[in-house]
């Protein structure tokens, strides 16, 4: 049977019509301008595609003849293109001598083509990242200001508060004792609902549930958002990158394989260390919001904490000022309203290792 001579490596357009071929027949011999004669199992191929054949497909429901050994032995396969012979194949992985060489090629082109595409795109991003990075430096310090005063001034409340999100889940709730059996004291007794012992069950007692705390970031032993986003930023400004989408191909076609490798995992690197720090940030300012605020107020007023403190929020001009009073200690973290008007948004290529 005539089939087509190709005197350099098949395109991707046809390769495209063999895979699309045989993901309609099932059948690659009845391929006309592929190759079905006798190949020996010594020659040297490149693979093109990696083929899987639906056997369901094929009239017989058989197995695809092989070239290179013998009839009806596969359905995983790969199309090839054998260049000594000037001829495209698909052949099974059951018999060819250069089988292990041709795979680890085809992984490298395929690693290769997808490193290039990724980076092309990942290169029309990077002003835009650039921007955010800048708008964000901002927001970065006075998220840190806010943190570092109230870790600063409020320092045993923040240990509290950071033992109540390690130890209790960051719930806030007191026990209220209501019948001690040693003393055979009885004391306010409101029926069974939500009671249960304690301890050496010796007592029962009533929780008295907060709620949860939010913005757990501001709780940290060691916040360090500015940090964060100059590590962003070195992971994509080593490139100092400024061109056309020419430019940016040149650039790619010029890396070596480790260089090409190197830059799609620190643009990669910046994608997810920036979704890190876009939710601490957000999180952190989350401690400071007005129901938060007031859920630590009704806590730490509550007549059944032993260790009271005051948390309030009043709004100005433009800004917001958070209060804090513990005893003798107290502390205002000011929040300018345009932390609240910053815009995360992050364009990036979607995460697919090829
Ligand atoms: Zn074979």
């Amino acid at each position: 049977m005539a089939h087509r001579v190709f005197k350099d490596k098949p395109s991707k357009f046809f390769c495209d019509d063999v895979t699309e071929f045989i993901s309609k027949t099932g059948e690659p011999e009845k391929h006309p301008d592929l190759y079905t004669g006798r190949i020996d199992s010594n020659e040297e191929y490149e693979i093109l595609r990696h083929i899987i054949i639906d056997g369901r497909k094929r009239p017989n429901a058989d197995m695809a003849p092989c070239p290179m050994c013998s009839p009806n032995r596969f359905l995983e396969g790969d199309l090839v293109y054998l260049r000594n012979i000037k001829v495209a194949a698909v052949i099974g992985r059951c018999c060819a001598v250069h089988a292990a060489q041709a795979e680890r090629q085809y992984k490298i082109e395929e690693r290769k083509f997808y490193e290039e595409t990724y980076l092309l795109e990942a290169f029309k991003f990077l002003a835009s990242k650039r921007d955010t990075i800048l708008a964000g430096r901002s927001v970065a310090e006075q998220v840190l200001k806010a943190y570092r005063t109230f870790r600063r001034d409020m320092t045993d409340l923040q240990a509290r508060l950071r033992t109540i999100k390690e130890r209790g889940n960051a719930r806030l709730v007191l026990y209220e004792i209501l019948r001690d059996e040693d003393s055979e004291k009885e004391s306010d007794y409101y029926g069974p609902a939500g009671f249960r012992g304690r301890g050496d069950s010796s007592a029962e007692s009533r929780d008295i549930d907060f709620g949860f705390l939010d913005g757990t970031t501001a709780l940290l032993k060691n916040y360090q958002p500015v940090i964060e986003l100059n590590d962003i930023d070195r992971n994509i400004s080593f490139l100092n990158f400024k061109g056309d989408e020419e430019d940016a191909m040149n650039l790619i076609a010029a890396m070596t394989d480790a260089e090409r490798r190197a830059t799609v995992a620190s643009l990669q690197l910046a994608d997810s260390k920036y979704e890190k720090f876009s939710k601490r940030v957000q999180d952190c300012l989350d401690f400071f919001a007005p129901e938060n605020i007031e859920r630590l107020n009704k806590f730490g007023t509550h007549p059944l904490n032993h260790q009271p403190f005051k948390a309030s929020i009043s709004r100005g001009q433009r800004r917001r000022v958070v209060h804090f009073k513990e005893g003798r200690v107290s502390c205002s973290i000011i929040l300018s309203e345009n932390l609240y008007e910053f815009d995360y948004a992050w364009e990036m290529v979607p995460f697919k290792q090829g």
